[in-house]
C-alpha cells in the first residue's frame, strides 16, 4: 500500500485562502480587520525567523499586524506592561509572545498576563479550561493541536469511534490534542490512548491505532512495524539531524526528520504526513485563524 500523502503545504494555502475571504467580507461590512501583535524580546535567530513568517502571513492576510521586538535586557515588570497596552489596545484581537523568553523573565506570569479573549495562542489557562470542557466552549484551540484536527478532518479520515493512539503528554501538542480528539463532536468522538515514556509496551498501543499521532521529538521512534494497515499517521516530530546546502539559497539548512520512519511507513499506512510540509505550515495558518475568530467574537458574529 502506498500511503495517501497528507500535506500540510497543500492545505494551509485552503484555509488561508478561506481566512483572506472572510477578512474582505468583515471588512467590507464593519470596517474592521483582525489585529495581531507579535512580541519579540531579544533576537535568537529561530525565534526571528518563526516571528518574520509570522508577519509575513498576517500582512498576505490583510491583518493589522503590529510587530514589537524589544531588547533582551527588558525588564519582567516592562513586558508586563506592555502585554497591559496591548490588552487595552481596541485594534489588536490577538497577543503573541514569542517563545522562548530570557531567563530572566517568568514565561508563566507572562502567558497569564495575556486577556483570555485575545489568548490566540490558546496557552492562557482559562482557555486550556475551555478546551477541556469542549464544544462552544472553545474559543482559541492551540494552534499545533488544532492544525492536526483540520489535516485530519480535511484529508476525510474518519474520526468517530476510531482508536486515537498520541504518542507524547506536552502541554502544547499531547494533552490538548489528546483532549481534543476525544471531545463528542464531529472531527472527533474518537476513544484516547496517551503514551509517553512510562509506557510499557509503546508497540502494543501504536499498533492498535487507526489515527496515530507521534509528538515525541525522538527520531524515527515509530517502526513501520507498528503501524496498522491503513491508518492515518501524523508525525508531528520536528527533529535536526545534520546539515545540508540548499540548491535554492547555497546556504546551510538543516536537515529534518520526523519521529516516523517515513520512507517505510508510507507503504503501510493509509494516510501520512511529511517533515517538513506536513504538520509545521498548520501552526501559523491556525494562528491565523484564531486572529481572525477572535475579532468575530468581539463584533458578536460568533
Ligand atoms: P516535549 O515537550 O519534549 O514532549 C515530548 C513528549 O514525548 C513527552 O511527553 C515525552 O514523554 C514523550 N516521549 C519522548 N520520548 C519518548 C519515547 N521514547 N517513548 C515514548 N514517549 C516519549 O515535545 P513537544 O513540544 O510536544 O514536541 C514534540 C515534537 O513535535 C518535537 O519534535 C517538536 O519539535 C515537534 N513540534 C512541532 C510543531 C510543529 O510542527 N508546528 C509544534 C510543536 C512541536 P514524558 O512526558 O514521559 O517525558
Amino acid at each position: 500500500m502506498t500511503a495517501k500523502l497528507i500535506l500540510g503545504t497543500e492545505i494551509r494555502e485552503v484555509i488561508l485562502k478561506e481566512i483572506e475571504e472572510e477578512v474582505k467580507e468583515i471588512k467590507a461590512k464593519y470596517g474592521k480587520v483582525p489585529g495581531l501583535v507579535t512580541i519579540l524580546v531579544g533576537s535568537n535567530p529561530a525565534s526571528v525567523s518563526y516571528v518574520t513568517l509570522k508577519i509575513q502571513t498576517a500582512q498576505r492576510l490583510g491583518f493589522h499586524e503590529v510587530q514589537d521586538t524589544r531588547p533582551e535586557n527588558m525588564s519582567e515588570a516592562e513586558l508586563l506592561a506592555l502585554i497591559d497596552k496591548y490588552n487595552k489596545d481596541d485594534l489588536i484581537h490577538g497577543i503573541l509572545v514569542q517563545l522562548p523568553l530570557p531567563k530572566h523573565i517568568d514565561e508563566k506570569k507572562v502567558l497569564n498576563a495575556i486577556d483570555p479573549d485575545k489568548d490566540v495562542d490558546g496557552f492562557h489557562p482559562i482557555n486550556v479550561g475551555r478546551l477541556m470542557i469542549g464544544g462552544s466552549e472553545v474559543k482559541f484551540p492551540p494552534c499545533t493541536p488544532a492544525g492536526i484536527q483540520e489535516l485530519i478532518v480535511r484529508s476525510g479520515v474518519p474520526t468517530d469511534g476510531a482508536e486515537v493512539v498520541v504518542v507524547g503528554r506536552s502541554n502544547i501538542v499531547g494533552k490538548p490534542i489528546a483532549v481534543m480528539m476525544m471531545q463528542k463532536g464531529p472531527g472527533a468522538n474518537a476513544t484516547v490512548t496517551v503514551v509517553h515514556t512510562a509506557t510499557k509496551d509503546l508497540a502494543f498501543h501504536c499498533k492498535r491505532a487507526d489515527i496515530l499521532i507521534v509528538a515525541a521529538g525522538v527520531p524515527g521512534l515509530v517502526k513501520p512495524e507498528w503501524i496498522k494497515p491503513g491508518a492515518c499517521v501524523i508525525d508531528v516530530g520536528v527533529n535536526r539531524v545534520g546539515e545540508k546546502i540548499s540548491e535554492k539559497t547555497g546556504k546551510k539548512v538543516p536537515i529534518l526528520r520526523g519521529d516516523v520512519d517515513f520512507e517505510a511507513a508510507k507503504e503501510i499506512a493509509g494516510w501520512i504526513t511529511p517533515v517538513p510540509g506536513g504538520v509545521g505550515p498548520m501552526t501559523i495558518t491556525m494562528l491565523m485563524k484564531n486572529t481572525l475568530k477572535s475579532l468575530k467574537y468581539k463584533l458578536g458574529l460568533m
